[in-house]
């Protein structure tokens, strides 16, 4: 239970609903910042302005998946208020507070090491990237069934990357009846991807693995589906980056040859954000209730 801790959830999408459902559920005493507009009535929560927290007695601050914009700003859905994260706010704050995001950025990064607070970001964590490689592939599925014109089962699909994401990718296409191969630089890799029962090959190999595939999905975020990957593409070749912006492929030439390239970054949110919701409120819930024992002990 967090009983007796203050967490304030400042903006944030749909995927915060299922936080503050399930932090509630715990008995946390909640402080919702930029939620004006939401109609759910989550009985015995606050909606307050952001200058209306008393910050002195937050002990965790949750900010949104995307963390803030590059000048701090605080994107939410629910909400008009224009809300801004900043050294200020957040010196006011117990030295114990720890602030939540999924991704970080330099100004968030910034923010928090100039004032000495302790920042968790869940995206980087394993569990919460390989939890949520399973609506990464369900919206890659939904993403390749729009913009081709054949099944997925009997294409052939290009995976690159064996990473949370790739080797999720992977299967499920797999599962589906694709013909899929995995390119990948690390021996293990190549090694795993042979145990998967799925074609293995090398990514210095690459160019020649494109020229006969239907569908190329990339995880690797570096630029590896260059112009002269490109080039050897048959022209009706779909490519679906997922790799974070600004992915791994040469749209710019893609678009030149006439090949359907996609940046797809996001994909959780957009096609199961409850699912996406439930993932972050599960690990939030843990790593709040390790910090509040944490606290508790040291007190004694
Ligand atoms: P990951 O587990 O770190 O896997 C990354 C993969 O890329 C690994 O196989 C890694 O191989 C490979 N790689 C990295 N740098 C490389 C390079 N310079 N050359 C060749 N291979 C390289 O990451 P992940 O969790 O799978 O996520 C992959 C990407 O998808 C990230 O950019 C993530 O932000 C993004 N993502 C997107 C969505 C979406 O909705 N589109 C959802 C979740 C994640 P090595 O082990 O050899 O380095």
């Amino acid at each position: 239970m967090l009983t007796g801790m203050h967490v304030a959830i400042i903006g944030g999408d749909a995927r915060q609903l299922e936080v503050i459902r399930k932090l509630m559920e715990l008995d946390a005493r909640l402080s919702l910042v930029g939620f004006d507009q939401l109609d759910h009535g989550f009985a015995g929560v606050t909606k307050m302005k952001i200058h209306e927290v008393d910050f002195h007695e937050v002990d965790a601050i949750i900010l949104p998946v995307h963390g803030t914009s590059m000048d701090g700003e605080i994107q939410t859905v629910f909400s008009n208020e224009k809300m801004t994260f900043t050294e200020e706010l957040l010196r006011q704050t117990p030295m114990h507070c720890t602030v939540y995001s999924g991704i970080t950025n330099d100004y968030l990064d910034r923010v928090v090491k100039s004032v000495g607070r302790k920042h968790v970001q869940l995206f980087e964590r394993d569990d919460v990237a390989i939890y949520n490689s399973i609506p990464t592939a369900e919206g890659t599925i939904m993403m390749v069934i729009q913009h081709t014109d054949v099944t997925i089962h009997g294409s052939r699909v290009a995976v690159l990357g064996l990473g949370r994401v790739g080797m999720t990718v992977a299967r499920t296409f797999a599962a589906l009846g694709a013909k899929v191969k995995v390119g990948a630089r690390r021996s293990e890799h190549l090694a795993r991807i042979a145990e998967m029962a799925l074609e293995p090959f090398h990514l210095n190999d690459l160019e020649q693995h494109v020229k006969d595939i239907d569908v190329c999905i990339n995880t690797i975020p570096h630029p590896v589906v260059t112009a002269s990957v490109i080039a050897k593409m048959p022209a009706h070749t779909l490519i679906i980056d997922l790799a974070s912006k600004p992915g791994g492929t040469d749209f710019r030439y893609a678009e030149k040859r006439g090949i359907q390239a996609l940046l797809a970054p996001g994909l959780p949110g957009i096609v199961a954000p409850k699912t996406a919701g439930q993932i972050v409120a599960n690990v939030l819930a843990q790593l709040l209730s390790a910090d509040l024992k944490k606290r508790k002990e040291n007190k004694k």
